[in-house]
């Protein structure tokens, strides 16, 4: 017997063989390193946990190109960003199509990690991660309840106080029609226990602006919506009918320019919140991580989507402390602390 591993844990069982029996040389493959050829620099990385989608969002394709949510084990996800942490990565982004969803497809089955058995769940998986020592960051989380079990990690510091999490409308009949969930008075309530549990918690989100048969009124609503829940970070995309979608088939299609104007109008309402809510961050001394010389996310930024904090001076790939002095719509600017 060569060691004890789970049922599941194929990465497991290989490392204990490979441990007396080394693999034959393989010239495609011995070249790769054992975090991957990643794309991004070396201190961030995205992980992967699951792939397709279960839900049929009518302005979406993507289940139908991908099909339905298939999970990777919990023991390969945490295998491969054990391999990312070896290799100098600092930041570990969750990507999937469904990150809420994890194990869902599987009945949350107990994988194998480091030997233990570890249910494949959103919240074990970020408990495990969390144990890493870097920083790790929710991307599209689906609004479902269970995911206020995260937040209390969030509180903790075990995973950072970030949930990327698409609501797409506020009204009702929009969600329905977009085969959402529909309550945005629960929505609400939920971003006020999240916010009560997690004080620094930075809520980002997309909406979608002029769906088809959406009314002045339910825009409004959205608007409403937005000034009430005071989102940290938001994108809005005006709807633009993707071939394939069910959504193109809905009555009342709004005109080009009025999706366009509301955009505009949504984007306006919410620079005015961001620049307040940046502009409260102004004294406050934020970890960074260095991503240039001079350039820097704290705990509230994604990389690419988010904003920056700018400093002179700076080593890339390392965290840093900044003292924010100066802020604008979308960024803070700052001194880096060593040289304070
Ligand atoms: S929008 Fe997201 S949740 Fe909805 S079907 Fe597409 S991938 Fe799934």
């Amino acid at each position: 017997m060569l060691a004890i591993t789970g049922p599941h844990d194929t990465p497991g069982v290989m490392k204990a063989v490979h441990a007396h029996l080394p693999k034959p040389h393989d010239p495609f493959t011995d070249l790769v390193p054992p975090q991957g050829i990643k794309l991004t620099p070396n201190h961030y990385a995205y992980l992967k946990i699951s792939e397709g989608c279960n839900h049929r969002c009518t302005f979406c394709i993507i289940p139908s190109m991908r099909g339905d949510l298939v999970s990777r084990p919990i023991g390969e996800v945490m295998h491969e960003a054990e391999n990312l942490v070896k290799a100098g990565v600092k930041e570990l982004l969750v990507i999937s199509q469904d990150t809420s969803a994890y194990g869902v497809d599987v009945k949350y089955r107990t994988g194998f990690h480091g030997g233990k058995p570890v249910k494949t769940n959103l919240q074990k998986l970020c408990e495990i991660l969390g144990e890493l020592g870097v920083w790790v960051r929710l991307h599209y989380v689906y609004p479902y309840p269970h995911v206020d079990q995260v937040i209390p990690l969030m509180a903790e510091g075990k995973i950072l106080p970030y949930l990327d999490i698409p609501f797409q409308h506020a009204s009702p009949r929009i969600l329905k029609l977009m085969k959402r969930p529909a309550a945005a008075e629960k929505v609400l309530a939920r971003i006020r226990e999240w916010r009560k549990a997690c004080p620094d918690l930075t809520i980002r989100s997309t909406f979608i602006a002029g769906f088809p048969g959406e009314t002045e009124a339910e825009f409004e609503e959205l608007l409403a919506f937005l000034k009430e829940a005071q989102l940290d970070r938001v994108g809005c995309f005006a709807y633009s009918p993707v071939d394939g979608a069910k959504a193109n088939e809905l009555p009342d299609p709004v005109p080009d320019k009025v999706r366009e104007e509301r955009k505009m109008r949504f984007m306006e309402v919410q620079a005015g919140i961001s620049k307040a809510k940046l502009k409260a961050k102004v004294g406050t001394v934020q970890k960074v991580i260095v991503d240039a010389p001079g350039v820097g996310r704290s705990m509230a930024d994604a990389p690419e989507i988010d904003g920056i904090v700018k400093f002179k001076g700076g080593k890339t790939g390392t965290f840093e402390t900044v003292k924010i002095e100066r802020s604008d719509a979308h960024d803070l600017f700052g001194t880096l602390n060593s040289l304070r």
